[in-house]
């Protein structure tokens, strides 16, 4: 499938703003891509389709968990976690998208998890540094996500939980595996 043919496909799905926050993660993640080594072309459509649940409602994402081989834990944490393992189920169904490495990284998208593949840490750290971003300590993971894409994805890992944290959330429990592993692996 070629960029401008994705686009398409999901530009209905989002608002505008989601939709251009869409081409900068894929910008980023090209060039993450291209600097670590990751399957450039996929790295471009797994970019494009990562955010392809975000404006599903609330309780067609939870019959969609309830109903399929998604993780029932999901259901009780917080429904901002649902649209990435939400958006993979749909890529494979409504559209037809069959590549499983592409389809987990938009699963995991949000969280990580504990064996993240480079396509999964190349998606997960582009949406965290793309230029629209503004999160407290997001220049020093910009500078390592260039050095080191462990580093990287360790630091973005680190201070989603620590601001999670800092806002009494509850914390998902693949998020602190992503955090985990990258912590033993960055050392
Ligand atoms: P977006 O879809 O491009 O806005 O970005 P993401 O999919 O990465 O993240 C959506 C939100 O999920 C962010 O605000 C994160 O802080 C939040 N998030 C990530 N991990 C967890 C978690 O374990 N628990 C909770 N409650 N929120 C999380
Ligand atoms: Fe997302
Ligand atoms: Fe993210
Ligand atoms: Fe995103």
């Amino acid at each position: 499938m070629e960029r401008n043919e994705a686009l398409a496909l999901v530009k209905p799905h989002l608002k505008q703003e989601r939709y251009e926050h869409t081409i900068r993660v894929m910008e980023t993640a090209i060039q993450l891509a291209e600097m670590y080594g990751v399957d450039v072309h996929k790295t471009e459509l797994a970019a494009i389709f990562h955010d392809y649940a975000k404006y599903r409602p609330v309780e067609e994402m939870k019959r969609w968990i309830q109903s399929s081989y998604l993780p029932k834990d999901l259901l009780h944490y917080h429904h901002e976690l649902w649209h990435g393992p939400v958006g993979a189920l749909l890529l494979e169904r409504e559209l037809g998208i069959e590549d499983q490495e592409l389809l987990e990284a938009v699963h995991y998208h949000t969280t990580g998890r504990t064996h993240m593949t480079d396509l999964d840490k190349v998606i997960f750290l582009a949406d965290y540094i793309e230029p629209g971003r503004k999160f407290p300590g997001l220049e020093q993971v910009r500078e390592a996500a260039w050095e080191d894409l462990n580093k990287g994805c360790w630091m973005a890992s680190k201070n989603t939980i620590s601001f999670l944290m800092s806002k009494n959330q509850p914390i998902y429990p693949e998020t602190f595996y992503a955090y985990n592993a990258l912590t033993k692996q960055y050392k």
